[in-house]
């Protein structure tokens, strides 16, 4: 049985929100925890994973990328394969097939990069339900291709003109729609952050990642990997694989997040290496942050791992020191992401490519004995107009 943990994890997490939105979470928090330990539920979610996901994706042993680094041995957990190209849907079905057993008939969602207001508009097309994506008006120019698909999805694009105009705007429009239509409305979450019990719930649709890897080890190696290894934004790809093995104490477990143009200049989002403890979007984590705890300006090569703050699960391992956590700059990710290309025939996402990236300057000094596991979180077709310009 799934249970409910209130929201912490430790000192981070919680649910730090004005009261109106405090009740309509309520209400989410409650079902959320009925329907998860629901074998009704579960199965209906499990099937969705295999017919319409197209789960279970490869736990797929990168021979040529191995022999060229002469370390450790080097398998990819396919989430680039899944149908939308990454691994966003995991937990985008599991939220809308949980509205749809509320019976809620509307959908709202904020997207910065549109990864998620795609994912979403997916979903929504897939069990007919109304779809509202909240937009920042500078990121739907940013990133026309994905509003024009989320539109061709039947979904509504909403521009928010106030503030920044981007995503953490987006985000404050989402949640007063939400608290004023909750009667028929539910709010999809993208990232494993937010107040309670976003956090929980996105672990619990992304941790088939986890579960899937865990058994296809096994199955291949006949053990368990040394080394897990994923690319942290909000850290819903992450806290997927890593949750299936917290227990299993002699597998380490390492978070890889945006370094940017450098960890000691501005130009990064490294919420854990570099920040400090302090309230994002209703929830603690370490962020990045001024004096006044406002969020700072955050860079990355990758839009999907452009944000200030973590998952508080991330905050808590990283604090108990369960999970290390380090960083991997932007040309970096762009060397890895010609180099998969070029030596597996595997175009990564270049989210994704901070993690392979990572997970190659590791098996270059370990044994080949060794086993890493490394969550190729999506595919790089999103990002292919970007990387030709920036040639
Ligand atoms: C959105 C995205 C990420 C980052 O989000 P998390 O919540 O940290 O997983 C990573 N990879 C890809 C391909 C993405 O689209």
């Amino acid at each position: 049985m799934i249970k409910n943990n209130n929201g912490y994890f430790g000192e981070f997490g919680g649910s730090y929100v004005p009261e109106p939105l405090k009740e309509v979470l309520k209400e989410v928090e409650e079902k959320f925890y009925q329907f998860i330990n629901d074998p009704e539920f579960l199965k209906e979610l499990a099937y969705y994973q295999k017919q319409y996901i197209g789960r279970e994706n490869p736990l797929y042993f990168a021979e040529r990328l191995t022999q060229k680094i002469g370390g450790a041995k080097i398998y990819l957990k396919r989430e680039d394969l899944n149908h939308t190209g990454a691994h966003k849907i995991n937990n985008a079905i599991g939220q809308a097939l949980l509205a749809k057993k509320m019976g809620k008939k509307r959908i709202i969602a904020e997207t910065g990069a549109g990864q998620h207001g795609v994912a979403t508009a997916t979903v929504c097309a897939l069990f007919g339900m109304d779809c509202t994506i909240y937009m920042g008006e500078i990121d739907i120019k940013r990133q026309a291709l994905n509003v024009f698909k989320m539109e061709l999805l039947g979904a509504k694009v909403v521009p928010v003109t106030r503030g920044t105009a981007t995503l953490k705007d987006a985000v404050d429009a989402a949640l007063e729609d939400f608290v004023e239509n909750a009667h028929n409305t539910f709010y999809l979450l993208g990232s494993a952050v937010g107040p309670h019990p976003y956090p929980s719930m996105v672990r619990e649709f992304q941790s088939i990642i986890g579960k899937e890897a865990r058994k296809q080890i096994l199955d291949l190696e006949g053990k368990l990997p040394d080394y897990i290894i994923a690319a942290v934004g909000g850290g819903s790809n992450a806290i997927g694989l890593f949750h299936p093995f917290v227990d299993d104490k002699d597998v380490k477990i390492i978070g890889v997040e945006p370094a940017g143009k450098g960890l000691d200049t501005p130009d990064h989002a490294a919420s854990i290496v570099k920040g400090s403890v302090g309230i994002i979007h209703g929830f603690k984590c370490y962020t990045l942050q001024d004096e006044k705890g406002e969020p700072l300006p955050v860079h990355s090569v990758a839009a999907g791992l452009d944000y200030p703050g973590v998952g508080p699960e991330h905050s808590y391992y990283k604090s108990i020191g369960r999970a290390d956590y380090v960083g991997i700059t932007d040309k970096e990710a762009l060397d890895t992401f010609f180099e998969l290309s070029k030596i597996e025939g595997i175009i990564p996402a270049i989210e994704s490519a901070h993690a392979v990236a990572y997970g190659i300057k590791l098996a270059k000094d370990l044994e080949k004995d060794k086993i890493i596991i490394i969550n190729l979180s999506g595919r790089g077709d999103k990002d292919i107009t970007q990387v030709k310009e920036m040639l």
